[in-house]
């Protein structure tokens, strides 16, 4: 009998493997070193091996841990501030960001890391200004994280509508070297569960050059670049305008457009743009409910994927989208698509899963180890409980509606364990080795301070969230 870390024994098995959803039953998946090492008949499993950790789940599915491949964790300080607007950057955030600390950004990262973790996230794809203390977070947590640096040449100030950025190449170079560093610094640490990436905020906020000289860095450490891309008319208007043609030209020209690239959003491609990113090799991340609710827009990732392009998804941030919950956005990807094209068959429940596993895997670049249960991958999965009433009843034949059911009804709280890396993070919602309401209390200390910083501009630019308060309508 041979000695292994971990057994896990459960009734159904998601593993993803193949086209579909790679369903299993009665079969024993068997963890050493951190790795699956093998899947076993649950009446053998027994008598093959003997675990350290032995996990029975007698009434539960597992599936590879979700992965959220853009958020902005550090913007959940600002939650719910920012819907029901136009031009929510100016009108909704703008008054909050504006007030915002480092400190209170970082106290809305964790309690946004641990709202993803929560509802199932094991890989965590944040990108911001300051992500020193986001990785210690996900260091001490045991979350996976694929974390890129916001570089950033256009400065921070309020442009008039038409006005070009103004470049500020100090600023650039500084915030291209905080990536380098944090590069340096993370990349690759605990076994490879962090994983640094090269972040310009978008193609309008740095200069070519730049641009060129994050390609070959990203090259030179094999590593990606996670960047916003024709992610609205603001971003088309302000290139259109320095180089003469649209986002998907200009970053083609320049020779962006590979595999080296995640492009997020793509809002305002038109096909023909969204089907040269797709086959330049190029990724998508897709964020359905931040999407809809500040731009009112579905994103092309069907497009996208029609074209070869592997896309995942997003929660994105929480003043706009207002969570970080994957299992929502797999619900609103498979809706928001029904709508868009009128036909209830263009995105099924399993391939919103496959976005939200191997999918979202292969587009971030984590295709070989992550999003899929197979013998010499990572051990990253969830187990859903099935006697929550949002899963139940459930049926096996001659339709399984597991799937169906997590993707739209679940809500979250069916996660029962999570475990990334071999090793257990979450159990019974419970976050292991912190205590999740010390973060939440800590968040809890800046909606007072922070709003009444924001009040004096939150009501001289009276967007529409300032006329609903002197309405009483909030
Ligand atoms: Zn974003």
């Amino acid at each position: 009998m041979k000695k292994v870390d971990m057994l896990v024994t459960a009734p159904f098995f998601y593993t993803m493997e193949g086209d579909g959803v790679g369903f299993k039953e009665n079969v024993v998946m068997v963890i050493d070193r951190g790795r699956i090492i093998d899947f076993v008949d649950t009446k053998q499993g027994k008598n093959l091996y003997s675990a350290e950790e032995d996990i029975v789940l007698d009434h539960h599915a597992v599936f590879p841990g979700f992965i959220d491949a853009h958020m902005h964790t550090a913007c959940n300080v600002m939650r719910g501030l920012a819907q029901d607007t136009n031009n929510w950057m100016m009108h909704g955030l703008q008054p909050f960001e504006n007030v915002a600390t480092s400190e209170a950004r970082d106290a809305g990262s964790y309690v946004a890391i641990i709202e993803a973790i929560k509802a199932g996230t094991t890989t965590v794809g944040d990108f911001e200004k300051d992500m020193e203390n986001v990785c210690k977070f996900i260091e001490k947590v045991g979350v996976r994280g694929n974390i890129a640096q916001v570089v950033r040449s256009a400065k921070y100030k309020v442009y008039n509508p038409g006005e070009l950025y103004e470049f500020d190449k100090q600023e650039g170079e500084k915030s291209l070297n905080k990536n380098i560093d944090l590069y340096k610094r993370w990349n690759n640490k605990d076994g490879g569960r962090i994983k640094i990436l090269y972040g310009p905020q978008g193609a309008d906020f740095v200069e070519a050059s730049m641009l060129e000289r994050i390609q070959k860095l990203a090259k030179d450490h094999k590593t990606k670049i996670h960047m916003h891309v024709q992610q609205g008319d603001r971003e088309t208007y302000q290139i259109e305008k320095r180089y003469g043609k649209r986002p998907t030209e200009y970053l083609n020209d320049l020779g962006l457009l590979d595999e080296t690239l995640i492009a997020v959003h793509l809002t305002d491609c038109k096909p023909d743009e969204t089907e040269i990113i797709a086959k330049s090799g190029a990724s998508m991340i897709v964020n359905p409910g931040s999407i809809a609710i500040i731009d009112g827009i579905v994103c092309p990732s069907v497009e996208f994927q029609r074209a070869g392009g592997y896309v995942a998804l997003g929660s994105d941030q929480a003043p706009g989208n207002n969570c970080h919950n994957i299992i929502n956005e797999m619900k609103n990807v498979a809706l928001f698509n029904k709508i868009k094209y009128k036909d209830p068959e263009v995105m099924p429940a399993w391939k919103a899963l496959r976005m939200a596993t191997i999918e979202g895997a292969k587009a971030i670049g984590l295709g070989h180890d992550i999003g899929s249960l197979e013998i010499g991958k990572k051990a990253d999965f969830i187990a859903i409980d099935l006697k929550q009433p949002s899963m139940q009843p459930v049926y096996t034949w001659p339709m399984r509606n597991i799937v169906p059911n997590l993707v739209y009804s679940a809500r979250g709280h069916e996660v029962d364990l999570s475990v990334v890396d071999g090793r257990v993070i979450m159990s019974k919602q419970k976050i292991i080795g912190i205590d999740e309401m010390d973060y939440i209390d800590q968040l809890g200390n800046y909606p007072d301070d922070l709003g009444h910083k924001a009040e004096k501009e939150f009501f001289e630019v009276n967007g529409i969230n300032a006329q609903f308060m002197r309405e009483g309508k909030l």
